[in-house]
């Protein structure tokens, strides 16, 4: 049975990395494509007007919270998530943990060759892991039929969708029927970073709940999106005081 913690109509697993990764362990067993989002503050924010991404996440199998934003919102209302969950740990801690049983995944998202190289690396840091295929993130309407069936052939377990958000939520939700993955994760940069391409923002920012500063230093045309962080902070604690 999930347990959840309600932030703002969006049921958010309250969960520990640890049961997060034998949760996809069982997805893994079971029949069927299991859904998992990591929204950040941006994505709840996003949710909150955006009433397609509002069910797409109350139809999820599993939601963790990316980012010490989520986490402080769910501790200001009173019961908080034991921990972040970011997109990029979970996926690091599957590959750990699965890959001597020949875990099979597949990466949907980024830029042309990124991909590729992501695969490398993963498959020399992750012995037993197979990288099944992979495909950019930028495709047309045209050749999504045939990149879904490329996906299908892969057989793979578990689907990572990087193509970032609200765009990959989307792909998965209108996808998931036609997909014969077993679960299928929506991990924003996580690509990126898994390449080399991008790198994960050092300890102390990540330790101390900083890592959208980090981001920012880095990627300053993020500022108008971001200001979606004090719009998020500000309508968790209006809800705490007023119950609306
Ligand atoms: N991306 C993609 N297709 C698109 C737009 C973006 O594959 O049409 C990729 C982009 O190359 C990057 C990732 O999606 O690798 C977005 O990463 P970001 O960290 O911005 O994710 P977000 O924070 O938006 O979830």
């Amino acid at each position: 049975m999930r347990k959840t913690v309600d932030i703002l109509g969006i049921p958010v697993d309250s969960i520990t990395m640890k049961e997060a990764v034998e949760r996809v362990g069982s997805f893994m067993e079971e029949g069927g494509v299991h859904c998992i989002y990591t929204p950040n503050s941006e994505i709840m924010m996003a949710a909150q007007r955006d009433p397609q991404l509002r069910s797409i996440m109350l139809d999820a199998d599993m939601l963790t919270a990316d980012g010490a934003g989520v986490v402080l919102a769910s501790r200001i209302l009173g019961h908080g998530v034991p921990e972040k969950v970011s997109g990029f740990d979970l996926v690091c801690e599957l590959f750990k943990s699965y890959a001597h049983k020949g875990m099979r995944c597949f990466l949907l998202g980024s830029a042309p060759g990124v991909a590729q190289e992501a695969a490398k690396n993963i498959s020399a840091d992750y012995p037993g892991l197979i990288v099944a295929g992979w495909q950019d993130g930028y495709f047309s309407e045209d050749q999504d039929e045939e990149i879904t069936n490329t996906i299908n052939e892969a057989n793979a377990d578990i689907l990572l969708v990087a193509m970032g958000a609200p765009k990959q939520e989307k792909w998965m939700f209108s996808h998931k029927d036609r997909l014969n993955v077993k679960v299928c994760i929506g991990v924003g940069g996580t690509v990126d970073i898994l390449s080399g391409k991008s790198k994960l923002a050092p300890d102390f920012f990540r330790r101390n709940g900083l890592e959208w500063l980090y981001r920012l230093y880095k990627e300053p045309k993020r500022a108008v999106r971001m200001l979606d962080l004090p719009r998020f902070m500000t309508r968790v604690i209006w809800f705490r005081l007023t119950g609306k």
